[in-house]
């Protein structure tokens, strides 16, 4: 059964919204991941978890979209930066034009942590025009399963955790003799409760938030296959919701 609208003809599109009132929706970027991996990987990462747990739980899923918002990153060359609001706007867009077939129900698994604001004020706007939206996130849930397989210092930005889910998916396009360590700088003005407007640069100078060299094809499919899971089983309890009981409650 294929899953992937945009392989679909719209006859099969028709028959999948017929009987469905669900979706998945991959966002990403494209930004800079140090100088080892693809200015892809934010979009490449949430499309191939997407697609896996569309095509093990028969969930329909779009095409992924590839920019999101990404400025902290801009002084890195190739980032394509998108506002958070021409970010939402499409993604909205996306979601009412699945919701004309009869989608009430979207999975939108985001691969990149900037555009998280944007996609949670949107889900909170398209709930009260009967969307239910959740968002899927799979670095915190690759954390929470498996806790010790990363050191914190390989689990931010670039670096051992995300390039191993590279090395899994496409070894072709990371360079792993390009990997480096690098220790983020701490600016004068940073303290706990502080938060500063600072980009990617004012911290490193390579674009890794960490270490990077740790990284390997078994870590990067031990994480792909926890958190495809972790999503089938998002999916499984979000069809059996009842769409009703997901909708906003009347005042008391
Ligand atoms: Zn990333």
């Amino acid at each position: 059964m294929k899953v992937l609208l945009h392989e679909m003809s719209w006859v099969e599109a028709k028959k999948y919204f017929m009987e469905n009132d669900i979706a998945i929706l991959p966002v990403g970027s494209n930004e800079q991941h140090g100088p080892q991996n693809p200015l892809g990987t934010d979009h490449f990462i949430a499309k191939a978890i997407a697609e896996e747990a569309a095509k093990r739980s028969g969930v329909l899923c779009l095409q992924v979209i590839p920019f999101g918002v990404s400025s902290h990153h801009r002084q890195f060359w190739g980032t394509i930066h998108i506002s958070p609001k021409t970010f939402k706007g499409y993604v909205k867009e996306t979601c009412l034009a699945l919701n004309y077939y009869g989608v009430k129900k979207v999975v939108i698994v985001n691969g990149h942590g900037g555009n998280l604001n944007a996609l949670a004020e949107l889900a909170r706007e398209l709930r009260e025009k009967g969307i239910f939206v959740s968002i899927f996130q799979w670095w915190p849930a690759a954390s929470k399963l498996l806790p010790d397989l990363f050191k914190p210092e390989e689990r931010r930005h670039a670096c051992a955790e995300e390039t191993s889910l590279n090395l899994t998916l496409h070894s072709k396009i990371v360079d792993m003799s390009k990997a480096v360590d690098e220790k983020p700088r701490k600016h004068a003005l940073q303290e706990e409760g502080i938060t500063l407007p600072l980009d990617t640069v004012d911290y490193t100078s390579s674009g890794v938030f960490g270490v990077s060299s740790t990284a390997s094809v078994e870590k990067g499919k031990a994480v792909f296959e926890a958190v495809v899971n972790e999503l089938v089983k998002h999916i499984a309890a979000f069809k059996k919701a009842k769409i009703e009981d997901l909708m906003q409650k009347k005042k008391v």
